[in-house]
């Protein structure tokens, strides 16, 4: 295992920028939210700790990027920022959710809280629920694993109509399986970040999916009709559990994250590190480092002792 400790004073130039008008905003925080951000940098912070790498299938080992500090982050013309008329994030859920209606809206529900305190200042709100026929994407049996798959890309398509005019973005979730195009076995996601946009799976987040009983694979090998969605209808979807829905809330976070333009982070353990495989997401902590939190912060322009005190 390595660990990736950075300098204290470069973590401090990465939160801080080297330009004056940067430096002079981070000095307008107030005292208390200096004194958070400053003590997250220190070695042996109980709130922020190195990246360790487990193995070369770590997502930094298997996708080197450029590191994105709190200055390029600020510069980059692309990024989201919401504004007055803009400032709610719709998660839409596609396809049926655990196995009975009350588990499934508290589940979606405790979701939705869940954004809404991390992504403090603006609200979240819950699109009514609608089947996989009412998307009319297309669909098909993966051939190695023989689980039911959605296309993303019309998944993507399909939210992009539902767009309510003062959205910052819309997320889809789906408990089924997704693949992006025919050639692919499968993909988590897919977002359209300048469309703010992204459709995310949580199938393999089920501890049973890779076993060779996963409920969600068909028996027989069955001709699927384009356009016929009742093989949905009574298809095995996860049982919500406190761990899928641990693994949703920083999912979805993670994911909106991307859409204001924040990149994988490599300076601290944090929410927004990429991640390759599930053990890995699992070591993931559910929260932003100082350096994030900064650069969320700015896009949305909370304050930080809000967020942190959050009570819903
Ligand atoms: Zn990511
Ligand atoms: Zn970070």
């Amino acid at each position: 295992m390595q660990c990736l400790e950075h300098p204290v004073e470069k973590l401090r130039s990465v939160l801080l920028s080297t330009r004056k008008d940067l430096i002079e905003a981070y000095e307008q925080y107030s005292r208390e939210e200096k004194c958070f951000l400053d003590a997250g940098l220190l070695p042996g912070s109980l709130l922020f700790t190195a990246i360790t790498v487990h193995s070369d299938s770590d997502w930094i080992s298997a996708h080197p990027e450029a590191p994105q500090d709190f200055q390029s982050f600020y510069s980059n013309p692309y990024r989201s920022t919401p504004d007055t008329g803009h400032k709610t994030i719709y998660i839409q859920t596609i396809g049926s959710f655990g196995d009975g209606a009350g588990i499934t809206e508290q589940y979606v529900e405790w979701l939705r809280e869940y954004c809404e305190a991390f992504y403090n200042g603006l609200t979240v709100k819950l699109l009514p629920a609608v089947t996989v026929a009412a998307s009319s994407c297309t669909f098909r049996v993966n051939s190695n694993t023989n689980n039911l798959q959605l296309h993303a890309g019309d998944l993507l398509a399909f939210l992009k109509q539902r767009k309510p005019k003062d959205a910052f973005c819309i997320v889809g979730i789906t408990m089924i399986d997704l693949y992006p195009k025919d050639s692919w076995n499968f993909v988590f996601g897919q977002a359209s970040l300048t469309e703010g946009m992204g459709v995310f799976s949580f199938a393999r987040y089920d501890d049973d999916f890779y076993k060779r009983s996963y409920a969600g694979r068909l028996k027989k090998a069955i001709k699927l009709k384009p356009g016929d969605y009742s093989v949905f209808q009574g298809y095995y979807t996860p049982p919500i559990s406190s761990i899928l829905l641990l693994r949703s809330c920083k999912t979805l976070t993670h994911e909106i994250g991307h859409i204001f333009g924040i990149k994988h982070c490599q300076w601290l353990q944090c929410v927004m590190q990429g991640s390759n495989h599930l053990e890995e997401s699992d070591r993931r902590p559910l929260d932003l480092c100082p350096i994030c939190l900064r650069k969320l912060q700015c896009a949305i322009r909370f304050k930080i002792a809000d967020r942190l005190c959050y009570s819903g």
